[in-house]
């Protein structure tokens, strides 16, 4: 029987849960040191109590820079098995984390397949599940309305759920005032602006701030405070908008942490690459170092195919300077549904910002395949190299497509004869050096 609520409770009541034991180990820290950690908020553990199957992980600054995948079946691709199986192959890529971001049928049962099968943490936002539960449109639908469903992914085992808490009937006001270029595109804040809009009414998840917390303090759901109004061009970023919301941000991440409720800020967005680090520090002022979790951020708008490649550069910049967590951004954003490539092509350029902040940020243990793949490329041992790739299957398929005419295990066909690795590793054991 756990004498605790959350894994925040515990840490401050000088208790070290199974899942901070776990954590601890994986990142090389002391538990000691992770749990005034995770008791400060500045280490988020997102556990749900009823999700069995999780190997959990930490998110905070200190620690390695997660990922998160967002996945779930849609009008457009609603076969469960084929979604199912992306999750694990994600999962097999090295994701952390995987949004259920399901916006067609009855989601519940491919909610619960999961949390009884995924190991990584599970995230949903409760406003795209709350139109598709009731079957009614937005303006039908009360506070209350969207509250059981929050409570309903709770009991479903859902580790961290965006809701988004900050924008209010003055953000109103400031969307029409401040003339942004692209106003809102956050899907889960344009649906609340929506909401508030047609029913005059505040934001719910506002309003009813305190009884979210009880729900998400119950079954330890970590919330995942998200920005509506994040920049959504290069014109509109760190803009009056965007900080209004992280002030208020701020403030109900205090409140989350008065509940013993653990909580991760999102933020942007599409952000100029000198104003990145800018909006990593304000954010951890403001929201006192809770983990921030970011959306890109995209650093040029003008790459439409290859936005998995402006969010890495970004998430990069961003996570070296203290963002927690990435969202996988694919080629096929601002375009399209990401097929399975897509999705394999966004989480291996989000794995290298991660593990580009991580070795930057001397992450204990971060450099050690980098180190490994030095050596394997000094002995020109090709499966060594494979074996400590991000994506080995990639860079065989390449060197076998392409080998050199002779000596195959010798050099690759991009120098041949040329190899300095193999005109250096002869010269300094004295060996007679061929090269016509
Ligand atoms: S042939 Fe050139 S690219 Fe290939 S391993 Fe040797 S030095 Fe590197």
């Amino acid at each position: 029987m756990r004498n605790y609520t959350t894994q925040m409770d515990a840490a401050r009541k000088g208790i070290v849960t199974p899942e901070m034991e776990v954590v601890a180990k994986k990142e090389h820290m002391p538990v000691d040191r992770l749990m005034k950690l995770v008791a400060e908020g500045k280490v988020a553990i997102c556990a749900n109590k009823n999700h069995k199957s999780l190997n959990p992980e930490g998110v905070g600054s200190m620690l390695r820079t997660k990922i998160n995948v967002n996945l779930g079946v849609s009008r457009d691709c609603k076969d469960y098995d084929m979604e199912m199986q992306k999750v694990m192959s994600a999962v097999n890529l090295g994701a952390e984390a995987i949004m259920d971001l399901s916006s067609h049928g009855d989601t519940q049962p491919f909610r619960r397949k999961l949390t009884s099968d995924c190991p990584a943490m599970i995230g949903t936002v409760p406003i795209y599940d709350s139109v598709i539960h009731y079957q009614r449109d937005l303006a039908t639908l009360t506070a209350k309305d969207f509250i059981d469903v929050i409570r309903l992914h709770a009991e479903d085992g859902v580790d961290f759920m965006t809701l988004h808490c900050g924008i209010t009937r003055k953000t109103i006001e400031q969307i029409k005032k401040h003339k942004r270029k692209m106003n809102i595109v956050s899907r889960g804040g344009s649906l609340v602006f929506a909401w508030m809009s047609m029913t005059g009414e505040e934001n719910p998840f506002y309003e009813y701030f305190d009884e979210i917390l009880d729900i998400c303090e119950e079954y330890d759901v970590t919330i995942s405070l998200g920005d509506a109004c994040r920049p959504g061009c290069l014109a509109d970023a760190t803009d009056v908008c965007q900080i209004e919301e992280l002030v208020r941000l701020g403030e109900l991440t205090k409140r989350a942490w008065d509940h013993n409720v653990q909580v991760m800020v999102e933020g942007p967005g599409h952000v100029p690459l000198d104003q990145v680090a800018a909006n990593m520090k304000v954010q951890q002022t403001l929201c006192m170092g809770a983990p921030f979790y970011v959306l890109g951020p995209i650093v040029t708008d003008i790459a439409p195919g290859y936005d998995h490649i402006t969010s890495a550069i970004g998430g990069a910049v961003a996570a070296m300077n203290g963002a927690a967590f990435l969202c996988y951004v694919t080629p096929a954003e601002h375009l399209a549904l990401p097929n399975v490539d897509d999705v394999k092509q966004g989480i291996i350029a989000s794995k290298i910002a991660a593990h580009a902040a991580d070795i930057a940020k001397g992450i204990p243990g971060a450099r050690d395949m980098d180190d490994r793949m030095a050596d394997a490329r000094r002995n020109l041992d090709w499966d060594a190299q494979f074996a400590c790739a991000l994506d080995p299957e990639t860079a065989k398929a390449i060197r076998d497509d392409r080998l050199p005419e002779d000596d195959h295990n010798d050099t690759c066909s991009m120098c041949g004869k040329f190899c300095a690795v193999r005109s250096m590793n002869k010269a300094l054991a004295g060996e007679y050096i061929d090269i016509l």
